[in-house]
């Protein structure tokens, strides 16, 4: 399906919007101004499912519908399934909640000490800055504040979190979200990059942003000096298919490396979209020609209204099983569950490790051959039958 991944290959053109000038058509906010935001304008452009038509009418009290011109255009109008179409177009499934489904699927709401941080892994939090997006993806784990269809009504406390990340000298990481970060303006994007740097403890600051997928044009040179003055600044994009992967996006993803923002992605397995092999591996290869790691392959939350979206979490398994071995580690992302309810993320693996004896390790490799590793007790107790044994454990 994807024999060729060359740059030839890739998306490039304005399309639809082929007669606006070049110079509008790099302007990130012409792009914010001109986002599909309605049915009507949808329809102008591409012929709907009533599947999709219903989702739409629906969208304004769940979560907004929102598509850059840029995003749009990498839509294949022919394909029905297309599965850029898939992530940002609104369905009927949308309207109905599964019985496990939650509006905060991962207790975030739990683990908030003041408004805007989530703090719940020992040494980092999460500061979300924004409650919007430059578009809105379907399966968004934040729905319930993001875009503010459902009256959250999310005010940024950009001092009230800065001031618990200054008091709580445990914090060595922080991860700006929300929302998307990088719709902030470089005023409001320098200053909080800014007072994070002020705090001794904070050694980490990284952004989760899908700015350079949806709107390549707002990575602008000022805004990578922003990041370089205030570097190391690490950056969490979200690609989901090889389509994604556009000529400007590459570019995008160049301009940050070159102001020294190493770059991660994080994907989200998602039923018809990339739970697929074939499909995973393209992507990830296309990743690292871009310069990005692939970081986190999640399992969709289980946010309301996600089912339709949602692919087997066995299928993610096979698919990790697929990469290990068949291409570099580099290429390859750590497959997570965010544990309902507020546990965390946690990592789901293929079983290499078939069992721990008292004298070895029996394990598999990527084709399936079992080869055999001594634990350290038993080459020790071969030396000197009386040196101590390690705690067993369970596997
Ligand atoms: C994902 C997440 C983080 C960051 O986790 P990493 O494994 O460091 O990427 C931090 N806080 C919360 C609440 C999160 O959900």
């Amino acid at each position: 399906m994807y024999p060729n991944d060359s740059l030839n290959n890739w998306h490039s053109g304005q399309g639809l919007w082929a007669d606006v000038p070049a110079a509008t058509w790099n302007d990130w906010k012409w792009q914010l101004k001109n986002r599909i935001t309605s049915l009507e304008q949808l329809e102008e452009h591409l012929e709907l499912s009533a599947d999709e038509r219903a989702g739409c009418l629906f969208a304004k009290d769940k979560l907004a519908l929102a598509i850059t011109p840029y995003f749009f255009n990498l839509i294949d109008h022919d394909d029905p399934n297309d599965p850029v179409r898939r992530q940002v177009v609104p369905r009927a499934g949308e309207m109905h909640t599964a019985p496990e489904e939650l509006l905060d699927p991962v207790g975030e709401e739990n683990t908030k000490p003041v408004d805007g941080i989530v703090h719940r892994y020992p040494d980092r939090v999460l500061f979300l800055v924004t409650d919007r997006c430059a578009s809105y993806c379907r399966y968004c784990t934040r729905s319930r504040l993001v875009s503010n269809a459902q009256d959250y009504n999310f005010h940024p406390e950009f001092e009230s979190g800065l001031e618990y990340i200054r008091t709580h000298p445990e914090i060595r990481d922080v991860l700006l979200s929300g929302g998307d970060p990088l719709l902030l303006s470089d005023r409001k994007l320098d200053y909080l990059l800014g007072e994070l740097r002020k705090i001794p403890h904070v050694e980490f600051i990284r952004i989760g942003s899908r700015i350079p997928v949806f709107l390549p044009q707002r990575i602008t040179p000022e805004l990578c000096e922003i990041f370089k003055k205030h570097g190391p600044i690490w950056l969490s994009i979200h690609v989901n298919h090889p389509n994604e992967c556009s000529h400007a996006l590459r570019d995008t993803c160049e301009r940050l490396s070159f102001a020294g923002v190493p770059i991660g992605n994080q994907s989200v397995l998602l039923k018809d979209v990339n739970d697929d092999a074939e499909v995973m591996k393209s992507l990830i290869h296309r990743l690292l020609m871009m310069r990005v790691r692939p970081y986190y392959l999640y399992q969709c939350d289980l946010i309301t209204g996600s089912a339709h979206l949602r692919a087997d979490a066995r299928k993610g398994i096979e698919i990790m099983r697929a990469l290990r071995g068949h291409t570099t580690g580099y290429a390859i992302p750590q497959f997570v569950i965010d544990a309902p309810g507020g546990g965390g993320k946690i990592p789901i693996n293929p079983e290499y490790v078939k069992e721990v004896t008292d004298t070895e390790i029996i394990m598999q490799n990527f084709q399936g051959n079992e080869y055999r590793y001594p634990l350290i007790d038993a080459a020790q107790q071969a030396i000197d039958p009386e040196a101590p044994k390690l705690e067993p454990i369970l596997t």
